[in-house]
């Protein structure tokens, strides 16, 4: 419900693949499954001893329709092959390396070949173009530049469609503000607990974001976010927010992206093959039945990946062209990860149902926190919430009826009682990097 300065146009970067009909597409993935299945069964032993153990020789695979013959690749794969192991062409082919943040263990190691960064830019430049960047435009890319895959291959896309790129990383917030200022930013993107907190301290700043600035068009990912946050970001900056997908695994971000519709995410299905199935029995699910994406990549020459299990929650949505004219497959937002998911007395929650609820809220500021306790042998859910400075009028106990509201509407939504804390405007901790949402304090789980 965004006020857009300006209204977008949709506008394609490779208007040929990102126009194909939905019969070229599975052509398209037919053939290219085929030579991926050889690629790998000739240049990667990972999968070459996997393939032999269930009979599947280099041309056993003839199109999308078998894909279930083959197996699924895990994290776990990816950590027991540190660093290298999954590579399918020679180590003198990589020309980049990019890890996962890898907070236990080992990371996960994701290598490029210069083919694997051209499609790479392409896929961003496509997911750029179908959000109004231009060549016009001032590009600020407001991610981690490093290992995280998110900088670069923003940087890389953006330039590739001739945009002005700000390479302003993350942090130093006021400095982020005043760039945007300064320099006229058209375009930025980042995490959406940032996107929201760049907003507030440009307020803070005496900027009026919607006035001052000069920015029409945002995309944001990296963490499991909701369509309140987006409502709530497009309110501030007076601009359309996108949706932006993809896991440093399967190459970064750039896998599947919104477009002016926002009516989904079309995943670029000429280089990854989708899949939603059943986390517990592994069974394809059909479109709008809700389940863990599974990706293949199709175009991937240094480290290609078979079904890799991404562990996000998802569906299909129907398989119509949509109104921008793509037929790429389109899914639903994240719901969350199956990591992610916490079990509270029995009932599985995920943080983004709770933030689809606050986000909706009028007087719920832009921070939260979801606090999960043993009382006894009872878990305890606890949500804190930080008021609007609107409403705020010094006393957080003169809110008690807001208070009432949202647990109301949090224990509708998830089907669990719970204790609502308000906190006051600015008072939870803010995160120059992915907002930290859960605290699990339970002992052993
Ligand atoms: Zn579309």
């Amino acid at each position: 419900m965004g006020r857009a300065k300006g209204a977008l146009k949709n506008a394609f970067w490779e208007p040929e693949a990102e126009r194909l009909s939905p019969k070229r597409i599975k052509e398209v993935q037919n053939e290219r499954l085929r030579g991926l299945v050889r690629r790998v069964y000739e240049g990667s032993a990972f999968y070459r001893k996997l393939l032999r153990e269930r009979g599947i020789g280099p041309d056993s695979i003839r199109s999308i329709e078998d894909l279930e013959k083959l197996p699924f690749t895990t994290k776990e794969d990816l950590r027991d092959n540190y660093p290298f192991g999954l590579l399918a062409v020679p180590f003198s082919k990589v020309v980049r390396i990019h890890t996962s943040s890898g907070t236990t263990g080992n990371p996960t190691v994701v290598a490029y070949s210069r083919r694997d960064l051209e499609i790479w830019a392409n896929c961003i430049a496509r997911c750029l173009t179908m959000t109004g960047v231009t060549p016009e435009d001032v590009f600020q890319v407001i991610l981690g530049y490093g290992l995280f895959t998110g900088g670069l291959g923003f940087h890389y896309g953006a330039e590739l469609i001739g945009a002005k790129v700000l390479p302003s990383s993350t942090g130093g917030t006021k400095r982020q503000v005043k760039l945007m200022k300064d320099f006229g930013v058209t375009a930025f993107t980042s995490i959406p607990s940032y996107a929201l907190y760049l907003g507030e301290t440009a307020i803070e700043m005496g900027i009026n974001p919607q006035k001052d600035l000069r920015v029409k068009t945002i995309s944001c990912g990296a963490e499991p976010w909701s369509e309140g946050t987006r409502d709530k970001l497009e309110d501030l900056f007076g601009c359309m927010v996108f949706n932006s997908y993809g896991l440093s695994e399967v190459g970064g971000p750039g896998v599947a992206f919104e477009c002016i519709a926002q009516d989904g995410l079309h995943v670029w299905s000429d280089h990854f093959l989708i899949e939603v199935i059943d986390p517990k029995t592994g069974e394809a699910l059909p479109p709008g039945e809700e389940g863990e994406l599974v990706i293949t990549t199709l175009s991937r020459e240094a480290m290609p990946l078979i079904r890799y299990r991404t562990r996000d929650i998802a569906m299909i949505l129907d398989d119509d062209v949509c109104e921008c004219g793509r037929a790429h497959r389109r899914i639903s937002w994240i719901k969350g990860r199956t990591d992610d998911m916490i079990k509270i007395r029995g009932v599985n929650v995920f943080p983004s149902q709770i933030e689809h609820v606050l986000m909706r809220m009028p007087g719920v500021g832009n921070n939260y926190q979801i606090v999960v306790e043993k009382k006894g042998h009872m878990d305890e859910l606890k949500v804190r919430i930080e008021v609007t400075g609107d409403i705020f009028k010094g006393e957080l106990k003169d809110l008690v009826e807001l208070r009432e509201r949202i647990s109301s509407e949090l224990e509708n939504a998830l089907g669990l009682r719970l204790t609502v804390e308000l906190a006051e405007p600015g008072s939870l901790p803010r995160a120059e990097g992915k907002a930290v949402r859960v605290l699990d304090r339970r002992p052993e789980r």
